[in-house]
């Protein structure tokens, strides 16, 4: 007998994934399509990934045209996609420079090589602490996972990276790790989307920005997630009157192809030198030219458009039989449910609309551009699926 994908995928990939039973075959816009023919509404976004839907027009006809033309060319060269999308970039942040990588986790070690080098040299060798918050999640490397204040996540990979210290998002704490500590650098997400889409305090974050300048300590904020039009404005922090002296970014960048950016600021955009970092996948043209795509999308209309989605989801799910509490921003948002968020999840599917987790909750990140007709009726589904 034919062994199904879901078996052999159960005995040959590694098992790092607890996975929905369901075989993407295909999809368009934010519709999934199963291998044995069924239809879901996608409330996950591919994690986030698919911002813009699946077969999106603009970025498959960018995507087939530059892979026609080179899908790849080494740094050793130059090249028109990553030239255009740092550029792009650059103006809509005001930032300096972009390295580019292949993963969030990637575009945060980028981002930590770079702050530790630049107070090394403007502060001392001493100063090699980065500040991060509980609950947050910077990716799965070994340092990125040092990064990430849950020690779920880091059990059993010690020795971890040194010089990572995780406080609460609590003005007081900040403050005392300031004085404490000789701080490199401060990390942090708007959102802690995996960490079930916690937004940080506006207070919290200001403080944050402020001591950052005030002691010439550096502020990354990790857009991975929250980046890219996902809480209704390109990067988060725009939202929060703050700015990041380097910002990283990826998921929903590439539009479905792996991208992730570290974008520096005035005081950061020189600090990587000839022959000091690298990734050989990094700044090739397909990805690039995906992203750039995407950029073009993400414009005022569909911000705008973006927060009438994210009010009429709040406004919908609020008040609900079995909903506890809804957080989060823009299309980042975080359900919490009387019953278990499994079950609800099974419930959804079986209805015909996926969605994901973060921790115990439901978090909903669905394509910024999804059509309102299937928006509405995925979350009718849920306030049933919830109840
Ligand atoms: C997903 C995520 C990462 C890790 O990204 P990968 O592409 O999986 O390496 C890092 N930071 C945040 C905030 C994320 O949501």
């Amino acid at each position: 007998m034919k062994k199904s994908i879901i078996d052999i995928t159960e005995n040959r990939l590694a098992k790092t994934y607890a996975k929905f039973p369901i075989e993407v075959a295909d999809g368009y816009g934010s519709t999934v399509l199963s291998a044995d023919g069924k239809e879901y509404i996608d409330l996950g976004g591919g994690c986030g990934v698919n911002i813009l839907g699946m077969k999106n027009k603009m970025w498959l006809d960018a995507v087939e045209a530059q892979l026609r033309r080179t899908a790849f060319c080494s740094n050793l060269f130059y090249n028109a996609p990553a030239a255009l999308l740092a550029e792009q970039l650059c103006v809509r942040t005001k930032m300096q420079r972009v390295f580019f990588s292949n993963s969030g986790a990637e575009a945060n070690e980028t981002a930590i090589k770079a702050v530790r080098k630049y107070a090394s040299e403007k502060k001392g060798a001493e100063f090699t602490d980065i500040i991060t918050l509980k609950m947050g999640f910077h990716g799965r490397t070994v340092t990125a996972l040092s990064a990430t204040g849950q020690p779920a996540m880091q059990c059993g990979f010690a020795p971890l990276t040194a010089g990572f210290y995780y406080i609460d998002d609590d003005e007081e704490q900040l403050r005392q790790a300031l004085s404490d500590r000789k701080v490199a650098a401060i990390m942090i997400e708007l959102i802690r989307g995996e960490g079930g889409v916690l937004p940080a305090s506006r207070g919290f974050i200001r403080a944050a920005a402020q001591a950052a300048k005030k002691d010439d300590i550096l502020l990354i904020v990790d857009e991975v997630q929250t980046g890219v039009g996902r809480c209704g404005a390109l990067f988060g922090y725009e939202k929060y009157d703050i700015i990041p002296d380097i910002i990283t970014t990826a998921k929903g960048l590439g539009g479905g192809l792996p991208i992730g950016a570290t974008i520096f600021g005035e005081k950061t955009c020189d600090i990587l030198q000839k022959g000091q970092h690298g990734s050989t996948f990094g700044s090739n043209p397909l990805s690039c030219a995906a992203a750039l795509a995407v950029l073009k999308q993400i414009d005022d209309e569909l911000l705008n458009e973006v927060n009438k989605k994210s009010e009429y989801i709040f406004s919908r799910l609020q008040g609900q039989n079995g909903i506890k509490s809804i957080s989060g921003m823009g299309l980042m948002i975080g359900v919490e449910t009387e019953k278990n968020a499994d079950e609800v999840l099974d419930c959804c599917i079986k209805n015909g609309v996926v969605a994901i987790k973060a921790k115990h909750k439901i978090r909903l990140l669905p394509a910024l551009n999804i059509p309102w007709e299937q928006l509405k009726q995925a979350i009718d589904i849920l306030i049933y699926a919830c109840k």
